[in-house]
């Protein structure tokens, strides 16, 4: 049978539309297949980032970004205790913690030094085009990495980097993956039937929270005291295979990812003059107070 045109483009765009009700139907069937796993333990994926190992980084006045040659790197001082955490879940409730990083080929050291710690796998996502990702397109790549790395019933970040700070990334992997987060969490209670009861910081005291899984939590740092690697665990990372992932592995569009995906831009990084001058009072607390009143009235303050 030989189809006309008009028969042709019908049977392309029904051919099309499956196609992507299929990838649709596959997003969703991985983003809800987490508590599904649960009867084999949890499926604990941890977010780390390599940060470098002192707060006296320079920035480069041309492109507004840290100069980060020659400067020594470490695992997010906050993200050890997402990763002692996941590590402790999985040996209370079983299952398997895998730890993701975006960021350059080097921050494969920051993935070994987790499996060191007790974590299972590593998946580093790096690609040129992640670079100059703002939160919002680091946390979309982040993602896309994790739906890569179903199924995934909690994932576990950080309260935030010593380095850019925002600790916007955590709340914004769980928008993008449509699922719920608690921020601040300072004890997990229980993770049982499909939900996770923690307890999160605030600041006039302490509020329980429950939500069903899959989840996203921050952690701070009195949730755990996290351990030291073992020589055991250090020859066990020297070994482990680090698993990759690039944009093509992502199979999203580039326009998304790195730069091109942030809707944010550095228009200027500069460090604040330090403040010179003023005029130290000496005497006693009367005579202090009666000065300082005097300058206060003097510069019209009061
Ligand atoms: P937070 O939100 O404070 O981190 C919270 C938690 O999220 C962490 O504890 C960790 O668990 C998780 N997390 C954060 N980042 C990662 C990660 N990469 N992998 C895995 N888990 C993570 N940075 C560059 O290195 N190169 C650039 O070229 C660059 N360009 C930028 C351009 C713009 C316009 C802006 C605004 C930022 C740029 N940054 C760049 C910084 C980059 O956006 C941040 O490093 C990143 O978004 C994470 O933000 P944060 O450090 O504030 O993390």
């Amino acid at each position: 049978m030989l189809l006309t045109g008009d028969k042709i483009r019908l049977l392309r765009s029904f051919v099309q539309a499956i196609k992507k009700f299929n990838t649709k139907f596959e997003a969703f069937i991985e983003s809800h297949s987490g508590s599904e796993g649960m009867a084999d333990g949890l499926n604990i994926v941890v977010c780390i980032k390599q940060v470098p190992e002192t707060t006296e980084v320079e920035i480069d006045p041309a492109t507004g970004r840290l100069k980060r040659e020659g400067v020594a790197a470490i695992i997010n001082p906050f993200d050890e205790f997402a990763v002692e955490e996941g590590i402790r879940l999985k040996e209370k409730y079983g299952g398997v913690v895998k730890v993701v990083t975006m960021g350059p080929p080097m921050a494969e050291s920051a993935l070994r030094d987790a499996i060191a710690l007790g974590s299972d796998e590593a998946w580093l996502a790096t690609d040129r085009a992640f670079a100059g990702a703002d939160t919002w397109a680091t946390s979309y790549t982040l993602a896309e990495c994790i739906r890569k790395m179903s199924p995934y019933d909690l994932i576990v970040c950080g309260l935030k980097t010593t380095d850019g700070d925002t600790g916007q990334t955590g709340p914004e992997i769980a928008q993008h993956l449509d699922m719920p987060h608690i921020c601040y969490v300072n004890k997990v209670l229980d993770v049982s039937g499909g939900k996770i009861r923690v307890t999160r910081m605030l600041d006039d005291g302490v509020e329980t929270l429950e939500s069903p899984l899959p989840a996203l939590i921050t952690v701070t740092k009195e949730i755990n005291q996290p351990r030291l690697a073992t020589l055991k665990g250090r020859l066990t990372a020297k070994r482990a295979a680090i698993r990759q992932l690039t944009l093509k592995d992502l199979g999203v569009d580039p326009k998304t990812l790195g730069l091109d995906g942030s809707p944010t831009r550095v228009v200027k990084v500069f460090t604040p003059p330090k403040a010179a001058g003023g005029e130290v009072v000496e005497g006693s607390p009367e005579e202090l107070s009666d000065k300082i009143l005097a300058k206060l009235i003097e510069c019209k303050v009061v």
